[in-house]
């Protein structure tokens, strides 16, 4: 938190969601226009802190749980960022991981980048995948994924463009969530795994342009399962049987351990003009601040241990409710740009990142 505010510092606090603040180099445009001005914000990644310029004599220090520069790489991103949740997951645990900021400051490049020119590039989704290949075993387990667009309240399914009404269906016993509706790929190899993810990424574009919006106004949402079967060693059980003689081998039986990754990326978090906008952006902006704030309404009451998470205000949250909280593990990264003309979606951002914490 902000210097001297919050005191909870251990990531292992239940419900505790991990926040990292990453900032993306200037762009070609900003390297002329802020020439002559400082960036919005200054960087202490070895304190873990973020200073935000109030003017030329003046900030503000937060504090994070992680703070990537400019300089960080995409593979120290995803160490960082996903591959703790990526381990509990091949544990048999729910973990999320989230992209939250303003458009074009590099959710999508920090997730979903395919690094097919070098492979250095390559973002969470394309890592994360990586490490979970390696680490099943192809004949006792398995990999399976969707992945889906929210757009305005509604589901559609980014592996078969058909299918764009897809409900959520909540199990009233486990809490588990599932997409019963949704394309379901099994994954044996990377190269499949990235093929699909073009794939859906080519159907986002398609769907958006005829709907007349901006991949921006979305989230993309990946889901990847991983059943495994764990074989029980062989446990020897005593049943003595008085005189204690007599000891009996067992074996357990194979148990399914089930995890579940969810790799969010989510719609751009800047204000959007409401006045003065032609046609259904009203309706969008209505539908993406609902959803982004029901998200911040969650992960507030996950950071200050409440046990009531208020998670049917949005599909967005419904379809994240059972990777909140218990047993599940959230990261969440959100995403700055450098460039002092957006210094209040920048700090906007960072209060966004701070309250999750
Ligand atoms: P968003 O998904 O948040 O709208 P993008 O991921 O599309 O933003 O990034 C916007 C632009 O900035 C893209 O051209 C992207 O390649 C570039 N970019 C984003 N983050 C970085 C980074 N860390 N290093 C270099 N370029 C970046
Ligand atoms: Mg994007």
């Amino acid at each position: 938190g902000l210097l001297g505010g919050s005191g909870k510092d251990d990531a292992s606090v239940s419900g505790r969601v991990r926040v990292a603040v990453r900032l993306r180099p200037r762009n070609a445009e900003e390297m002329v226009a802020d020439a002559d001005f400082a960036d919005c914000v200054e960087l202490q990644p070895e304190l873990k802190r973020l200073k935000l310029r109030k003017n030329n004599w003046d900030s503000d220090t937060f504090e994070f749980d992680e703070v990537l520069t400019e300089f960080a790489s995409q593979k120290r991103v995803y160490e960082v960022v996903a591959k703790p949740v990526v381990e509990s997951v091949l544990d048999g645990y729910n973990g999320t991981v989230m992209a939250y900021g303003q458009t074009g400051t590099g959710k999508t490049f920090t997730l979903g980048r395919l690094g097919e020119e070098d492979t250095a590039d390559r973002g969470i989704m394309v890592r994360s995948m990586e490490d979970i290949l390696a680490d099943i075993s192809p004949e006792s387990d398995s990999v399976y994924v969707s992945y889906l667009q929210l757009y305005m309240e509604s589901i559609q399914d980014l592996l078969d463009p058909t299918n764009d009404n897809i409900s959520i269906v909540e199990d009233p016993k486990t809490g588990d969530v599932s997409v019963p509706g949704a394309t379901l790929v099994e994954i044996r190899d990377q190269q499949s795994f990235v093929e699909l993810l073009s794939l859906g990424e080519a159907h986002r574009f398609a769907a958006n342009t005829k709907l007349n919006t901006e991949s921006s106004r979305s989230h993309a949402i990946l889901m990847v399962h991983v059943k495994r079967s764990v074989r029980g060693k062989e446990e020897p059980i005593s049943s003595e049987n008085g005189n204690g003689s007599h000891m009996v081998k067992s074996f357990r039986p194979p148990l399914v351990r089930k995890g579940k990754l969810v790799v969010v990326d989510l719609a751009g978090s800047e204000r959007i003009d409401k006045s003065g906008s032609e046609g259904h952006t009203l309706e969008e902006a209505k539908s993406i601040n609902l959803s982004l704030s029901a998200l911040g309404k969650c992960i507030n009451a996950l950071a200050e241990n409440s046990p009531h998470v208020p998670v049917r205000d949005s599909k967005l949250t419904r379809l994240l409710r059972d990777s909140f909280g218990g047993t599940a593990r959230t990261s969440l990264v959100v995403t700055i740009g450098p460039s002092p003309r957006h210094r209040g979606e920048t700090a906007s951002t960072i209060m966004f990142g701070q309250r999750a914490m």
